[in-house]
């Protein structure tokens, strides 16, 4: 037997769960299903794609409850873990999120209940209830298991196992029941028949207490949106998602016919911390006639909204396609057009029926979002249609002191007589953009110029050539046309002739030109591109990534 030390992270954040004060323990036991449910998936999938062999007919989840000893066990047959493993996901914490939620507990001590629920902490939640925690666990496909044990206090044992079952079974063993007010009655049947029915009903495995079966084990997609309840979806959410705050949006979908298919999407209200990252998972589960094919399915979401979560489930694909034929699919390519345009349908309707979620939505996932605006689909116009932006008119709410922002086609209602384009200036930031000796004229003439800050909004404005025929100008580039009215006390050419071919001489290894200007009012001088030059920043972008 060894006995280890938990990573850094890890040790804090059993700590906090050993003295939690979060009410709601109940948890735990959503969180070994959870983690049981993943296990059989994995199972099943190693079987399927990797030619695994292993038996999957059988595959279940099994609670056991000793009211004498105070344990209760969760045990599944799915597909195990190594030694290795144990030490790797139990011993560390490898979520990109923990760090964060570890800062946020440290900052403020009167959220901390919320945070915990919010964040999910998922094995090591039975820490919250337990003394001492037993996993038992043997990979499939290999002889031998590993019995792994810890009381939440900085270290674990582990050890071989020479009896243990393919799959996993974690024992809890709970606190004497006069250590705090709320008795643990975690081992009565009622309470985990509650429990179960409560957050784990949907999911797809037997989950079985003695020869009863808890529960209904139905497909969650497939039921009609009046008979899920609320909170069901949120469950159901947090289970496909990891993610702990309640999803934004709700979407259902059913498609009869020639493709027949059920899809059921979520929109989340929060960004996940590797939505920028190049590798992190993402994408939606596929299921074939109610039978769990693949998890983070790309081939069903673009990238420009691989925030969305959810399931669908095809009638008329293959059992074991893979991920090769799916990019081909033609079922697969008509379900994505079919599940894109119905996400920004719906954030369409969010905007006029709920501004305060669309803010929330654009907020989180704006970012995202444009950068669809360069994809070569068709989706260009609507994706414009739900976009919004900063703008030198719409300031901050003043009570809220949250920024406004402003749609292209609101940009368009409030254009000056006479003005033909839709201007914008690109930046690194809300302040240098609106300091930048380029607003000076608008601003004088009562131009509104879009704000554009995104390192996306570089790239994406020169995809888009109009915005319902209004041509989008960058103020930074080119000779911008403000009209007439500039004309009245335009300097004569001549007069400066000479400092012009001057400054020409002086400046001819950084510039191309020197030209008199009328767009500047205090500023003496600004630089400007040409208009098929890139712009500042995006030579920035381009010199970073290394061209
Ligand atoms: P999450 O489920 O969000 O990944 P958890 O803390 O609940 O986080 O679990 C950590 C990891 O431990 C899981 O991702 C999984 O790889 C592994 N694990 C936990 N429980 C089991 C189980 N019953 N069978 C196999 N692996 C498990
Ligand atoms: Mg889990």
């Amino acid at each position: 037997m060894e006995t280890l030390e938990f990573q850094a992270e890890a040790r804090q954040l059993l700590q906090l769960m050993v003295h939690s004060i979060y009410s709601n323990k109940d948890i735990f036991l959503r969180e070994l299903i959870s983690n049981a449910s993943d296990a059989l998936d994995k199972l099943r999938l190693a079987v399927l794609v990797d030619g695994l062999e292993a038996d999957t007919s059988d595959l279940h989840i099994d609670i056991e409850a000793d009211t004498e000893a105070r344990t209760l066990t969760v045990r599944d047959n799915g597909i195990g873990m190594t030694r290795d493993e144990v030490v790797e996901l139990i011993g560390t914490i490898a979520k990109s999120g923990t760090a964060e939620l570890l800062r946020k507990l440290r900052e403020s001590d009167a959220e901390s209940r919320e945070l915990i629920g919010q964040f999910g902490v998922g094995f090591y939640s039975t820490f919250m209830v337990a003394d001492r925690v037993t996993l038992v666990t043997r990979k499939a496909g290999t002889e031998h298991g590993i019995r792994w044990e810890s009381g939440g206090e900085g270290t674990y044992t582990i050890d071989d196992d020479a009896d243990a079952a393919v799959g996993t079974a974690v024992t809890v063993h709970l606190r004497p029941a006069d250590e705090e007010d709320a008795l643990f009655d975690y081992v009565a049947d009622g309470k985990i028949r509650e429990i179960v029915k409560k957050y784990s009903d949907f999911i797809s495995f037997p989950i079985r207490m003695g020869d009863a079966v808890l529960n209904s084990m139905k497909a969650l997609w497939a039921r009609p949106r009046s008979e899920v309840s609320e909170e069901e979806y949120k469950e159901f959410y947090r289970h496909i998602s990891h993610d702990w705050s309640d999803p934004l949006e709700i979407i259902n979908m059913k498609a009869e016919g020639t493709f027949e298919y059920e899809a059921l999407l979520f929109l989340p209200t929060r960004a996940p911390h590797d939505l920028f990252q190049r590798d992190a998972p993402h994408g939606l589960q596929l299921y074939v006639k109610r039978v769990f094919i693949m998890d983070n399915s790309r081939e069903l979401m673009p990238d420009y909204l691989r925030f969305v979560k959810g399931v669908v489930d095809a009638a008329d694909l293959s059992l074991n396609i893979s991920r090769e034929i799916l990019q081909q699919d033609r079922h697969i390519q008509m379900i994505r057009r079919r599940l894109v345009k119905k996400v920004l349908a719906t954030v369409t309707d969010m905007m006029s029926s709920d501004a305060q979620k669309y803010r929330t939505f654009w907020q989180e996932f704006g970012r995202v979002v444009k950068e669809g605006l360069l994809a070569a689909d068709d989706n260009q116009k609507a994706i414009l249609d739900i976009s919004s932006f900063a703008s030198t008119a719409a300031g901050s709410d003043a009570e809220s002191g949250e920024e406004q922002m402003t749609t292209l086609a609101g940009y368009i209602s409030r254009m000056k007589e006479g003005q033909e384009e839709i201007y914008y200036l690109t930046g690194e930031s809300r302040a240098q953009v609106e300091n930048s000796p380029h607003m000076e004229a608008f601003r004088a003439q009562g131009y509104e110029v879009l704000l554009l800050t995104d390192p996306v909004d570089e790239i994406w404005v020169d995809a888009v050539a109009d915005y319902d025929g209004k041509k989008l100008q960058s103020i930074a580039r080119g000779a911008v046309d403000l009209g007439e009215d500039t004309d009245e006390d335009k300097p004569a050419e001549g007069e400066y002739a000479d400092l012009l071919t001057y400054l020409k001489g002086a400046l001819e290894e950084q510039v191309k030109d020197v030209r008199l200007s009328h767009r500047l009012t205090t500023s003496a001088a600004c630089l400007v591109s040409d208009a098929d030059d890139m712009t500042p920043a995006l030579e920035r972008m381009y010199r970073a990534m290394g061209q």
